[in-house]
């Protein structure tokens, strides 16, 4: 790690008693301030505690990263009061988000910001209060009560403590009743934190630890090993790369590895996808852990909870009262402590980044975290990014292979469809290759289930007129607009973007009323399963038919329990789902991804299909996997047939080596946004003059742009972009810090700097 940002002065300083706080304001004012502690809050003020404290005529909240004793300046205010009981941020966190704020060149209080959810940050502490019921012991022998009262008394007696509302719908009383056995002296009623607990209603049933085969063997106990404190404590713990093939049984090793750090007395943290954290992921983490000597609360932190169960979620991490915490994202900033295994399950995944400031990788920053803590990091998946891969070869990282499916089952056979020649002979490219249809026909008969993937939602990709050209653009963005049949509108799938599909053509020179729908999307393909198999029951999963919370728990229910036969999805149903009665998935357009103006084209189709396939055959019967392409010999395509991810890898590493694209080189995108696209332009041609200012101090720097983006303009706004390449990325960031700092820039045109990118549209 590079040296940390001279804004922040850390640690526990060997003062006797320090009387000023150095604090991080959660505005943007890029410096921090020093306030006195007051008399009264003396001992409560500590690295990390979060505060209110004035500022010009406002008061305003911040946090504190220094105690110290002396402070440059005069005049100082007192501090107004302190957030919290517990310092929310503890000094590892806040040592994360310094480095956080410096590698992804973002201002500090943002990093800041991130680390804490926003329900833990509100003023007001968020703990739910209910009043709750306890029985008395009765003074007198035999008091006098009414029939009603002593059934209710009764049911007071058989519970140490309860909510009143409980009480009261289970005697099926008033609380005027309660509150004359409370003045009998009989019950206590009074408030109490009352903790909510989002999987409350679900049952959770104990597990116990699988055998495991060789290689889960293998992989546990190197592990294990890695993790016990006889490997040196404060030593810096190895990164582990778990490649396991879809079915091989990473999460069992998973739950094993975490069995031990609990051993060791620490906890652990594990990410995964907001997609795949679904009630059965949660559920097999929970089970495993909610009884037996190992024991513990596993927190759970995701989008889908509300404020109040996040609020609770997180401050049970806090308390060391949950020591496993599963969840997507931000999850990585847990403050589990002591803390000694962090997993990163499909590593490959790029939700894992986020795509506003700060702009980290859930997985990269897990990496740092467990150096910094001396926690073993385990990165797993069937289908590994680039990087990690390469950082295995390269000797950081090691591996440890899954080779075969967990229940011997064998891996589906995939078949590639040439649909060039399916195009030759019916004139026209069809939805459904003869082969794929047979092969549906066969599965319908012997109720065997399908699923269908094609990663494009909606009916029809764009309304174009075949005379004139003309193709319906959203008025906001550089971008054909998506015929939504279910809606009957056209819709932007940037800005959402509304607008009724017209009948003729809208040029006024044209008015052709031949005008017609090009491409498809999963709603057309569902519409043609209709008209093909009208007995079949079809269901659409994609993010227009998951309108409320639980239709996804409700569509997967429906598909496990048999009550659909053919199940369509974008990628929503390429990740995790494990469904016995599937021996069939086909893929409808497989090269669909493969023309994006973006150097990971081929990787992420590479990963989409062996991510897919692996849905398939994953019960009795073996799986069969169709694969529909238009360039069947394309590398990622063959490669993904035969389940080879190091031929895959070896041939794009030879791409990537050529082009100096990651992983050979660090990649930093400075992408320019504003109304005026004039403006955008010229502001962009300074950002590169003044870059090529800093390239002396990094030789291998390669600068590309600016140029228009490939989505040249998204709702409203003009976007260039400048591609900086160079394999010393930690250099490059605080160059680039040190030069946004000094540059000018008109009012109206911003400047986002993305290290590491994933998404270069
Ligand atoms: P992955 O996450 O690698 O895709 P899973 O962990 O979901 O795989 O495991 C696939 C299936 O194999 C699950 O049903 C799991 O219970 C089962 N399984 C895993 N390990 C074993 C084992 N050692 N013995 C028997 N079954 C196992
Ligand atoms: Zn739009």
């Amino acid at each position: 790690m590079t040296s940390m940002i001279s804004l922040f002065y850390c640690a526990r300083l060997p003062f006797p008693s320090p009387v000023i706080a150095r604090v991080t304001l959660e505005m943007a004012v890029g410096k921090e301030f020093d306030y006195l502690i007051p008399a009264e809050l003396d001992g409560d003020v500590e690295v990390g505690t979060r505060v209110k404290v004035p500022f010009a005529n406002r008061q305003v909240l911040g946090c504190v990263t220094a105690l110290i004793e002396t402070s440059p300046h005069a005049g100082l205010r007192p501090i107004i009061k302190t957030i919290g009981r517990q310092s929310h941020v503890t000094p590892k966190i806040l040592e994360l988000a310094r480095w956080m704020a410096e590698y992804y060149c973002c201002p500090p209080e943002i990093a800041l910001k991130t680390v804490l959810p926003e329900a833990v940050r509100r003023e007001k502490e968020g703990w739910r209060e209910q009043l709750f019921v306890r029985a008395l012991p009765s003074l007198e022998p035999d008091p006098k009560l009414s029939k009603r009262q002593a059934e209710i008394l009764a049911a007071a007696r058989a519970r140490k403590e309860l909510p009143l509302q409980e009480l009261l719908r289970q005697t099926n009383s008033t609380a005027q009743t309660l509150r004359r056995l409370e003045d009998k002296g009989l019950l206590h009623i009074a408030p109490q934190i009352s903790e909510r607990d989002p999987y409350a209603r679900d049952t959770i049933l104990p597990t116990q630890a699988l055998t495991l085969n060789d290689a889960q063997k293998h992989a546990v106990e190197e592990i294990a090993r890695a993790e016990s404190p006889a490997d040196g404590a404060g030593k810096s713990k190895p990164v582990f790369l778990l490649h396991g093939v879809t079915g091989s049984g990473k999460t069992e090793v998973y739950l094993q590895a975490i069995a031990s750090a609990l051993k060791n007395g620490k906890g652990a943290i594990v990410l995964v996808p907001e997609i795949s954290l679904t009630p059965q992921t949660v559920e097999r983490f929970k089970a495993r852990f909610s009884s037996g000597p190992l024991q513990t609360l596993v927190a759970v932190l995701h989008s889908h909870l509300s404020t109040g169960e996040r609020h609770d979620e997180w401050h049970k991490i806090r308390q060391g009262r949950a020591r496993i915490v599963i969840g997507a994202r931000s999850a990585v900033f847990a403050p589990v402590d002591p803390l000694g295994l962090i997993i990163v399950d499909e590593e490959h995944e790029y939700s894992y980044k986020q795509e506003e400031a700060p702009r980290y990788h859930a997985r990269d920053v897990a990496v740092v975290r467990g150096r910094m803590e001396s926690a073993v990091v385990v990165l797993g998946s069937a289908t590994p990014s680039m990087e990690s891969f390469f950082n295995v070869q390269k000797g950081k990282y090691r591996l440890l292979e899954l080779p075969l499916r967990a229940d011997d089952k064998k891996m589906p056979v995939v078949r590639i469809i040439d649909m060039r020649q399916a195009a030759r002979r019916e004139k026209a490219a069809p939805m459904f290759s003869q082969e794929l249809k047979e092969a549906i026909l066969k599965r319908l008969d012997r109720k065997e289930q399908t699923l269908l993937f094609l990663n494009r939602r909606g009916f029809a990709t764009s309304l174009q007129c075949p005379l004139c050209g003309y193709v319906a653009q959203c008025p906001n963005c550089s971008l054909a607009l998506t015929y939504h049949r279910h809606a009957g509108k056209l819709r932007c799938h940037i800005c959402g973007h509304d607008a009724n599909a017209p009948s003729v053509c809208p040029e006024p020179k044209c008015r052709n009323p031949a005008i017609r729908f090009a491409g498809m999307g999963t709603e057309k393909v569902e519409a043609t399963l209709g008209k093909l198999f009208p007995r079949a029951r079809v269901q659409r999963m994609d993010s227009d038919t998951l309108k409320r919370k639980e239709d996804y728990r409700r569509i997967l229910g429906d598909f496990r329990t048999g009550k659909i036969d053919i199940l369509v999805g974008t990628q929503m149903i390429a990740k995790g789902l494990h469904f016995p009665n599937v021996t069939l998935v086909g893929i409808i357009y497989a090269d669909l991804g493969l023309h994006m103006p973006d150097f990971r084209a081929g990787e992420r189709t590479f990963q989409l299909l062996t991510q897919v396939s692996g849905r398939a055959g994953r019960g009795d019967v073996e799986g069969e996997v169709f694969v529909q392409a238009f360039t069947p010999f394309h590398p990622a395509i063959q490669y993904a047939r035969r389940h080879d991810f190091t031929g895959f890898y070896e041939q794009e590493m030879e791409f990537r080596r050529q082009l100096k694209y990651p992983p050979s080189s660090r990649i930093a995108l400075l992408l320019l946004k504003g109304r005026n696209e004039e403006k955008v332009s010229f502001s962009a041609a300074h950002v590169k003059q003044e870059i090529q200012r800093i390239a002396g101090a990094l030789p291998d720097l390669t600068v590309a742009g600016p140029a228009p983006a490939p989505l040249a303009r998204a709702e409203t706004y003009y976007r260039y972009q400048i591609m900086l390449r160079t394999r010393h990325i930690s250099k490059l960031s605080l160059l680039l810090a040190a030069m946004i700092k000094e540059l000018k820039l008109p009012d109206d045109v911003s400047l986002s700097v993305d290290i590491d990118p994933v998404n270069l549209m």
